[in-house]
């Protein structure tokens, strides 16, 4: 059976979640064919996916596996969760397949497909850590992630049986499930009480569930989640306590976004997982809590997230220092994780927007343009020491990019109904089918992210609902029209409404204003007082040395009134929309000489007009190394 008679290939499968808003569309019924994301994927699929494929051989990630099997000795290599770089590049490659089928690459799957079931013990256990000579050890010590481990392999299993059909590894996924299962619950069922240092399996529990059917791995993800806030985990490392590990408080009980940030929004995601299946409204009120927190006091402009490089967490209220962001790039995926449960379940355009924002300009960033160089931490200003790596030793963060772009058409369109939503945009087609059967063919046309103007062929017959996202950035600008007629755009939670007799060839027009726009913070982030970063449509953008030649970007201003340019630059960076102004360079020598502090006076250093060209952010460090700010002095 194809995939696409089933209609299963989706990110997240909500088709039969009692309380979700949205039902997913199919990763294979979306093709992307513009100039920015396609490309992008390809990269993934033909640079990126391989040369992981290969450090995973030459790292030991695949050998630890055949050691775990017995097939070969010598010592575990890499660190206690380097399983999970294989389960993420399996969940990787198997989305790639709804862009680039590839029969090659399914036999290569099925190769490592067979060194991970050959590890797998007869019991069930799966961890090529906790073998041979640990083999006793294992359940012992819940920071070792073993749960964590699992939820990645949960989750490369459902993606894997979505887009090929064969249920390989999702038996072996299911065989695990059920000796966690067998272990963990209720003590009154003679089980044990635990539950994962690192979140990550509730995600991969509720999914698992989805696919196969079986309610128990939905009771086994509520269980974990339940258990937490009790200190069960105890205090991590000793030091860090037991916010780290998000088990200071029960998580209805929650109100403030603490502790290790990816710890956290996997946490997260989870829950919303199983909010959207159980309705509770104890969770989702808990969600929110930790939504508001999150986005209005402790997110980076660029959406990135967790500000402190001590315990790679949540730092206070406000605290968001720029060079020493944290912003692992793997916190910002798991928020796009995270918000995309919640807009599955309440269908709110805010999540969708924060997608957007960190898509863009949280997860890109931690790529670079030609997929094999990555960056774990993506701070908002440096002196050009931070530059990527082809891997880490911790290597979460490449197979996370890599396994998001492969699924990212599955982000574009939801239904409800026989309504369609479309959540981004970009040129390409799907073919979208409403709960009655009907199918809608959807083809836009649109210079996106660097144009606002974007037309939707709408190709279906009779009356049905078609929801645009209105991003939050547009402000009250966006305008709407149909086969030219404009029509009045009144937006309830983020979306235009649409709803008409359609016919095919009809063509929905939305123009989303892209002006430059001067951004300030909230005056408790100290460190971007007297600051502005500069955001057009959903991008953010930065000045970098390689475009700002010669002066020092610490002495650059830029005046409130200097008006910006804005031109698209072919040759740049993979293509890009550059801006540009006139600005000034202030000398600080000749009114601070030899001084860092002095008292008070208006005097400031004298000032040499310059040109300023700011690139996108998430295009940084593409080039020779030097000094970047996202934050500009105004004035
Ligand atoms: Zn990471």
């Amino acid at each position: 059976m194809s995939i696409a008679s089933r209609t299963r290939g989706v990110v997240v499968d909500t088709s039969q979640s009692p309380h979700a808003s949205l039902r997913p569309v199919a990763i294979d019924a979306i093709t992307l064919d513009d100039a920015f994301w396609a490309p992008r994927m390809r990269v993934n699929r033909e640079l990126t996916l391989p040369s992981q494929l290969e450090l995973l051989w030459d790292t030991g990630r695949i050998d630890n596996l055949r050691r775990a099997a017995g097939k070969i000795d010598g010592p575990f290599q890499g660190r206690y969760f380097n399983d999970t770089d294989v389960y993420k590049w399996l969940e990787a490659a198997s989305w790639s397949l709804a862009t680039f089928p590839d029969p090659q690459l399914e036999q290569t799957m099925d190769e490592v497909i067979t060194e991970v079931a050959d590890a797998q013990r007869p019991d069930g256990y799966l961890n090529s850590y906790f073998a041979r000579d640990l083999a006793d050890d294992r359940w012992t010590n819940f920071d070792l992630h073993e749960m964590y481990c699992a939820g990645h392999l949960f989750q490369a299993a459902v993606a894997h049986s979505r887009m090929t059909g064969s249920t390989r590894l999702l038996d072996i996924a299911i065989r695990m499930a059920d000796h966690i299962d067998a272990t963990f619950g209720p003590e009154d069922q003679g089980k044990r009480i635990g539950t994962d240092g690192h979140p990550e399996v509730e995600m991969g529990l509720v999914e698992l569930a989805r696919e196969t059917g079986e309610q128990r791995y939905l009771k086994l993800a509520q269980f974990l989640v339940d258990v937490r806030g009790h200190g069960f985990l105890g205090d991590a490392y000793d030091r860090f306590g037991r916010k780290y590990h998000q088990d200071h408080q029960p998580f209805r009980e929650l109100d403030e976004i603490v502790g290790h940030a990816v710890r956290a929004v996997y946490l997260n995601a989870g829950v919303a997982d199983i909010y959207t299946e159980t309705g509770e409204t104890a969770l989702g009120a808990a969600l929110h809590r930790l939504w508001e927190n999150m986005t209005t006091k402790k997110m980076y402009v660029s959406g990135g997230l967790g500000s402190r490089y001590e315990g790679e967490s949540f730092g206070e209220n406000y605290e968001l220092p720029n060079a020493l962001a944290y912003t692992e790039t793997c916190a910002a995926i798991g928020s796009v994780m995270w918000n995309w449960r919640m807009l599955l379940a309440e269908a709110d355009g805010r999540y969708a927007d924060l997608i957007e924002l960190q898509l863009y300009n949280a997860v890109l960033p931690g790529v670079a343009l030609d997929g094999t160089a990555y960056f774990y931490q993506n701070p908002l200003s440096d002196e050009g020491h931070h530059v990527r790596s082809r891997w880490f030793r911790t290597a979460c963060c490449p197979p996370n990019v890599a396994r998001l772009l492969a699924s990212l058409p599955g982000y574009f369109y939801s239904t409800r109904g026989d309504e369609i939503w479309v959540h981004l945009y970009a040129e390409g087609e799907s073919q979208i089918r409403l709960e009655d059967g009907r199918e809608v063919g959807m083809i836009q046309r649109t210079r996106y992210p660097w144009e606002g103007e974007i037309a939707i062929e709408v190709n279906g017959e009779g009356a049905f609902d078609v929801r645009l996202r209105v991003p939050s950035w547009c402000g009250d600008g966006a305008t709407l029209a149909v086969n030219g007629e404009p029509i009045s755009l009144a937006a309830a939670h983020g979306y235009a409404e649409i709803r008409r007799e359609w016919h095919p060839g009809d063509v929905v027009h939305l123009n989303l204003p892209m002006p430059v726009r001067r951004v300030e913070s909230h005056p408790h982030v100290s460190e971007n007082t007297g600051r502005i970063a500069l955001m057009r449509g959903p991008l953010l953008y930065c000045i970098e040395q390689a475009d700002n030649t010669e002066i020092d970007l610490a002495d650059l201003v830029l005046g409130d009134d200097a008006a910006i340019d804005v031109a698209f630059n072919p040759e740049l960076l993979g293509g890009v929309v550059t801006l540009s102004a006139d600005a000034t360079v202030v000398a600080p020598d000749s009114v601070w000489p030899g001084k860092l502090y002095r008292n008070t006076f208006n005097a400031e250093g004298a000032r040499t007009p310059t040109r300023m060209t700011a690139i996108p952010y998430y295009a940084w460090s593409n080039r020779e190394p030097g000094p970047m700010r996202v934050w500009i002095r105004r004035g």
